[in-house]
């Protein structure tokens, strides 16, 4: 059974996840069956994704009608017909394992035999809801987020019978319905995600507890300073304060005293007004971004980190998957392999021994796997390998935050953070550069930049991963702006979505800008109490003028793409529909364009731009001059008076 035999799907459950696993998947193309066990179920569950879809059209973020992508779904109260021939059933009922078990005894029944049946757990044991059925090894994981339609990421999960070519399947049809599938090997509880984030709460929990926190505190140090979206109470307070708690609880694990404390008082969390902070007489969260002072953010990381050894230690997943799970699943700023690796993992293991030393706490022991890689000298990313091996500044490096391609002449970079709006970190920034450094310019004609996902170019930088840093080192950010400001052949940033602060920034480095309309523009930086620090006020200050620029940077408002295109700021704005054909266009010029000339064209005029006239005008007269010899300026001719179109080589 593989993916392209998949054409029918059931999903079992039309509550929260079942109707928004649904839409997806119809949204997909996929022919999908949504069964609950009553009409009202089902009927509420449509309805949902009717509302759903609508809005997603409405935004232009699904390229059908509604209703097209609806006529895929349909609904069922009895469990035989909706599965009788389908080719596999994602069940998303509720989370009791007798109830799954009876489902699965059914659905092992009453669906064909090459069916994969999915489930959408999110802590029972997949193989022990395989033992409900004679075929364990066509029954595996596929653990969606809440939403299924926002969350990218989906959890394709091992029991012990799984077989291969069926976690393969599956992991192709995640793929194939637009998300993001990484790989748990093992059925363990938790999965990769709720493992690694289950320290961020707890260890928090347990600060606290100790008096040598306060959850102000401690939320603000992990957003403020660290750039997690949430404070860890914050985020109890979210998902609930008695869910960790049974987790917790279930697994014999020992629970800090202020969790114990809040779910005996029925504090909560929003769902009951109360919880850590209080939403009924209060105002919700009340921590400020100084709050977090003092705060030992480490101690809270190196557990999620010893978390993620465990299970790279025992072949539950690679860091790769933990990081695109903690990232995706998350919302986390970076990865934890991957900042571990900064940080060094010398010093995570050492904070880890102190704290078992003094405590003896079982949660605190370090992982196997993280003392084997210590003691191997393999430390992190300054000792040339940690979770990740690091090449040097070879050319063949393998990117993390972005996607690079290479095709006809086009150097193709995608920003890939789409969990974060392609906000630039500095992984990202000094991945930018790496590409530019490298890139082979007999091949390359021109390059493109682009944001993943359908929201944003880029809406800023990581402010997460600024804070705390160094006057000395802000000074260094700009280097990537430079370099791509400064790259020997033209740039052109493709827009759709948000432009904002870095990401507007990296856009006005760029030489050329294409919109869509319903993109928009803005330097919010000054409510933040800074500047565009990335080159941004001199390089608008140049494009549209003194006025306009001011109004951007002082006032922090965004602008819409038209009114960028009438300032100067960008090239074109364009409908939804003409954009890529506008690019294409562009592109083709410029690829088909003498390189030697173009990047001639490109240094004059954008040093030109800062020098007097006559020094100018100097420097344009030598490049003219120079070129006049060159293979290109003579195919150029030999093209015109033969009137056909020139081939240039860059001689
Ligand atoms: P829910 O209570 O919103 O929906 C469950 C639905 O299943 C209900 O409408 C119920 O009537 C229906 N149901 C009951 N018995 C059924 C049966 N035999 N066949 C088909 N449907 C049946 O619950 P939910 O939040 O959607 O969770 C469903 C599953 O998804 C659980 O396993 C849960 O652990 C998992 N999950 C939940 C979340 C989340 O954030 N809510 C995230 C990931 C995974």
């Amino acid at each position: 059974m593989q993916v392209d035999d998949i054409d029918r799907v059931a999903v079992l459950g039309a509550g929260s996840m079942g109707h928004g696993i649904t839409e997806v998947v119809a949204i997909a193309g996929y022919d999908v069956v949504m069964r609950d066990i009553e009409q009202d179920l089902v009927d509420d569950g449509y309805d949902d994704i009717e509302w759903s879809l609508q809005k997603l059209a409405e935004k232009g973020l699904i390229d059908e009608d509604a209703d097209e992508v609806l006529s895929r779904v349909e609904t069922e109260v009895d469990l035989e017909t909706a599965v009788d021939d389908v080719d596999l059933v994602i069940e998303a009922a509720p989370e009791q394992m007798e109830l799954k078990k009876e489902i699965y005894g059914n659905l092992d029944d009453f669906t064909p035999e090459h069916t994969i049946l999915a489930s959408n757990t999110s802590s029972l044991s997949i193989t022990e809801i395989a033992t409900a059925t004679d075929r364990p090894d066509q029954v595996v994981g596929m653990h969606f987020f809440n939403p299924p339609v926002k969350m990218d990421l989906v959890e394709v999960i091992y029991g012990d019978e799984t077989s291969d070519e069926t976690a393969e399947a599956a992991h192709d049809f995640v793929e194939s319905i637009d998300k993001t599938p990484i790989y748990v090997r093992k059925d363990v509880n938790g999965f990769v995600v709720n493992s690694v984030l289950g320290p961020f709460g707890d260890e928090a929990a347990w600060m606290v507890s100790e008096d040598e926190a306060t959850v102000e505190q401690a939320d603000a140090a992990m957003v403020h300073q660290r750039g997690y979206p949430m404070g860890p109470f914050e985020l109890a307070d979210m998902t609930g304060i008695d869910i960790g708690y049974h987790v917790r609880k279930e697994a014999g694990r020992p629970i800090a005293p202020i969790v114990e404390e809040k779910v005996e008082n029925e504090n909560l969390g929003k769902k009951t007004g109360k919880g850590y902070y209080d939403y009924e007489d209060g105002e919700g969260t009340t921590y400020e971004p100084g709050d977090g002072e003092g705060f030992d953010t480490l101690r809270v990381e190196a557990r999620m980190v010893n978390e993620a050894a465990k299970l790279i230690g025992n072949d539950v997943a690679t860091p790769d998957a933990i990081d695109t799970g903690m990232r995706l699943g998350a919302g986390f700023p970076e990865g934890p392999c991957r900042r571990a690796d900064k940080t060094g993992l010398d010093e995570i293991l050492e904070k880890l021994e102190t704290l078992y030393e003094q405590t003896e706490a079982d949660r605190y022991r370090p992982a196997d796997y993280l003392v084997e890689l210590v003691n191997n000298g393999h430390t992190g990313e300054d000792a040339g390998r940690g979770f990740y091996e690091y090449d040097g500044d070879g050319g063949d490096r393998e990117y993390r935050t972005l996607n690079v391609s290479q095709d006809d002449g086009v150097l193709a970079v995608e920003l890939d953070r789409p969990e974060r709006m392609n906000a630039l970190n500095d992984d990202l920034m000094d991945e930018i550069e790496h590409v530019l450094n490298n890139a082979d310019l007999d091949e390359v004609r021109c390059v493109t930049f682009e944001g993943a996902g359908d929201r944003a170019f880029s809406a800023g930088a990581d402010i997460g991963g600024f804070s705390g840093m160094e006057p000395h080192e802000a000074a260094e950010v700009t280097s990537m702006f430079e370099t791509v400001n400064e790259f020997p052949r033209p740039t052109l940033a493709k827009i759709d979505g948000f432009c904002l602060g870095g990401g507007h920034e990296l856009a006005l480095a760029c030489d050329l800008r294409v919109a869509t309309e319903d993109s928009e523009f803005g330097f919010p930086e000054i409510s933040l109490g800074l500047l565009p620090g990335g080159g941004g006020t001199q390089r608008a200050l140049r494009m549209i003028g003194e006025a306009r620029a001011k109004e951007l940077v002082f006032r922090g408002n965004r602008i819409s793409a038209d009114r960028a295109e009438n300032w100067g700021l960008i090239n074109r704005s364009v409908p939804d529909e003409e954009f890529d054909d506008v690019v294409a266009e562009f592109v083709d010029d410029l690829v088909t364009g003498p390189p030697v000339g173009l990047s001639f064209a490109k240094q004059v005029m954008n040093e030109g731009d800062d020098a007097s006239m006559p020094a100018a005008l100097a420097m344009e007269s030598q490049a003219f001059g120079l070129l006049m010899g060159t293979d290109d300026m003579m195919e150029g001719a030999s093209a015109f008076m033969e009137d056909r179109e020139p081939e240039f080589e860059g001689k």
